[in-house]
């Protein structure tokens, strides 16, 4: 059995909710009773951290009680999370949570992260007398941040199937692997009423807090661009890239090479992608004037509805009745532009 502050560091893991389940309070005691005030206190503060600073941060685990509180909290703020019911929210709070446990991560020897790696389903074994590790080639693209060149398979070591890494890479896969486990396990929860009464002060607090970064994104201009005209797909590619989520390559070209059409310059492209998790201004930089032509001869085209469709970035339950008009996202948001002027 793992020590206590190892649970407290790593809520997600299975010692920790078995503690949870064996010694941990009831629900109504969790909620109520003045011995866990500040497990609940903790629970909100993970929310406030990972909504500023997309880290649900640590706190001291120097007593036994510390620990405990921090283990409780975690269920807190998941459950208050579900209740505040906003898709923004919940990406932001499993991306605080994945960016708090890689950050933990990183301080540990390779044995514990190849450990939590097996708990999570990942195929790595450790490399002889190495610091190296090797993965299973279908987990690395699953969860590797291929979009940036070091990370391409290209580039990487692969023997039999596996691919080598470090240990700080490996520690990187694990948050995404998680920032996507966090996802779904929260989009597969319903809201419970005790939590909803219990926190009502706070999901309404977080609820209006969201509401009005949204309506910030979308009256914002980003260079001229005007976020509510976007298409369907490019809104959803852009709402993922500013809640911080790692948006496949094909979608991040997608919206480069529209913004460029659109004559926006690099840095206004560079600022929508600066909330993402590993965001290098360098990196991105180059690979935004890859494709816009800045730094290669080639400028590439903005993709139309038939290629977006191929790429699976057209979400196709959110078409509208625009979408069915039109062949390509230029067309639909000169379209939109070209409504408005009319409406005036
Ligand atoms: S139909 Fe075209 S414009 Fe509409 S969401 Fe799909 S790709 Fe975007």
């Amino acid at each position: 059995m793992r020590e206590l502050s190892v649970f407290a560091k790593y809520p997600f893991l299975k010692d920790t909710k078995t503690y949870i389940k064996d010694y941990g309070p009831s629900v109504n005691e969790l909620l109520e009773d003045v011995l866990y005030e500040r497990a609940r206190s903790i629970g909100i503060e993970r929310l406030d951290n990972a909504l500023k600073k997309r880290n649900v941060e640590n706190r001291s685990l120097a007593t036994e009680t510390d620990c405990i509180m921090e283990i409780l909290s975690y269920p807190l703020a998941r459950m208050v999370t579900v209740c505040v019911g906003d898709t923004y929210f919940k990406r932001r709070y499993a991306l605080g949570e994945a960016s708090h446990a890689y950050r933990n991560l990183l301080n540990e020897p390779i044995s514990f992260l190849l450990d939590v790696s097996k708990e999570l389903n990942l195929n790595v074994e450790h490399i002889g007398e190495t610091q190296k590790i090797k993965i299973f080639f279908k987990d690395y693209l699953r969860y590797a941040p291929t979009r940036y060149k070091e990370w391409k398979m290209v580039n990487r070591d692969m023997n039999g199937g596996f691919v080598t890494l470090y240990r700080r890479e490996l520690a990187r896969i694990l948050l995404e692997l998680l920032r996507k486990r966090i996802n779904e396990e929260l989009d597969s929860h319903k809201c419970n009423n005790v939590i909803k009464k219990a926190f009502e002060v706070d999901i309404n607090r977080f609820q209006n807090i969201v509401n009005m970064q949204k309506k910030k994104m979308e009256a914002a201009p980003v260079g001229k661009l005007s976020i509510e005209k976007l298409p369907p797909c490019l809104k959803d590619i852009l709402a993922a890239i500013q809640a911080g989520e790692n948006v496949p390559h094909m979608g991040r070209f997608a919206l480069v090479a529209f913004l460029s059409s659109l004559k926006m310059n690099t840095n206004n492209i560079l600022k929508l992608f600066s909330t993402a998790p590993d965001y290098q201004e360098d990196r991105t930089r180059y690979q935004v004037e890859h494709i816009t032509g800045g730094s290669s001869s080639t400028a590439y085209k903005s993709p139309g509805c038939d290629k977006m469709r191929t790429y699976g970035i057209c979400p196709v339950d959110k078409m509208d009745a625009l979408c069915k008009k039109i062949h390509h996202p230029l067309s639909y948001y000169s379209r939109r532009w070209k409504q408005e002027k009319n409406k005036k």
